[in-house]
């Protein structure tokens, strides 16, 4: 495991792309309405990307693994899809009660942030909302132990909780990751973990914290298309993921915007 640490003046590279980061996402976020093709979604990111001087981080990316690169800027996840809904390939549209997950990989000078928000278009369901509630509430509360002295073990301890108190569940074998120079660098940052357990974090380490839940079960398929992965019993998922920058006070979210997302 090679773990590459960020110095204060990269910290701060990402800092600033991790504010655009959340204004496409944010924006992308208003304009998930009934009716919009994920395409329309995936046109708006790349002319905002462009318009900023920026590079789409997951466009040609090649995950190990993977039969072939990643072919959009953006992951566009709806209801029963986890992660990785690839949105230029299907003509999809919207539809009013849906769950989407739009998921941006974003590179500005040189340096990766990689967030997610997960919103619902028009009205939801109680269900989906709650869904949507406590995933967020498990980014927050992994996020809210990511300091030095702890573990990455610490991060997926306290998601867990958040999760076991709900009658949600983890999806299966996904975790968060490392960022920065590279989409997915090493540490792998567990979902679910013992405390004390793993990786040290130090100062200067940026991660990418992202728990994925199933309103289901926690089991979890690949679709033909090689990407999209879906819940295997059809129920649906819910995904939030911001940047975090380890720092000797705590972290700074990356990505956070204004609005909160
Ligand atoms: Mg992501
Ligand atoms: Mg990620």
């Amino acid at each position: 495991m090679t773990i590459r640490l960020k110095t204060r003046e990269e910290i701060t590279i990402m800092q600033e792309g991790g504010k655009r980061h959340a204004q496409i996402l944010s924006e992308l976020a208003s304009i998930a309405k009934s009716g919009v093709s994920t395409l329309a979604l995936e046109e708006e990111a790349l002319a905002m990307i462009k318009a900023m001087g920026d590079e789409p981080a997951f466009l040609g990316y090649q995950p190990s693994g993977a039969k072939r690169p990643y072919p959009a800027a953006l992951c566009v996840s709806i209801n029963n899809e986890i992660v990785h809904g690839i949105p230029n390939e299907v003509e999809r549209l919207l539809k009013e009660g849906d769950i989407v997950s739009i998921d941006l990989g974003l590179m500005h000078r040189g340096l990766i942030t990689d967030s997610a928000v997960t919103v619902g278009v028009g009205v939801i369901d109680d269900e989906a909302r709650k869904l949507l509630h406590i995933t967020k509430l498990a980014l927050d509360k992994g996020i809210e132990v990511a300091k030095p002295g702890n573990t990455v073990g610490d991060i997926g301890y306290a998601i867990a909780q958040v999760v076991g108190g709900s009658k949600f569940s983890l999806a299966e074998d996904l975790a968060g990751h490392g960022v920065g120079y590279s989409v997915h660098e090493d540490p792998f940052v567990p979902n679910v973990g013992e405390k004390g357990e793993g990786e040290k974090l130090v100062p200067g380490m940026v991660l990418a914290i992202e728990p994925m839940l199933n309103t289901g079960g926690p089991e979890i398929k690949l679709t033909k298309d090689g990407y999209t992965l879906v819940t295997r019993d059809g129920s649906r998922s819910a995904h939030f993921e911001h940047t975090v920058a380890i720092t000797e006070k705590g972290n700074i979210i990356l990505t956070s915007g204004s609005e909160g997302i």
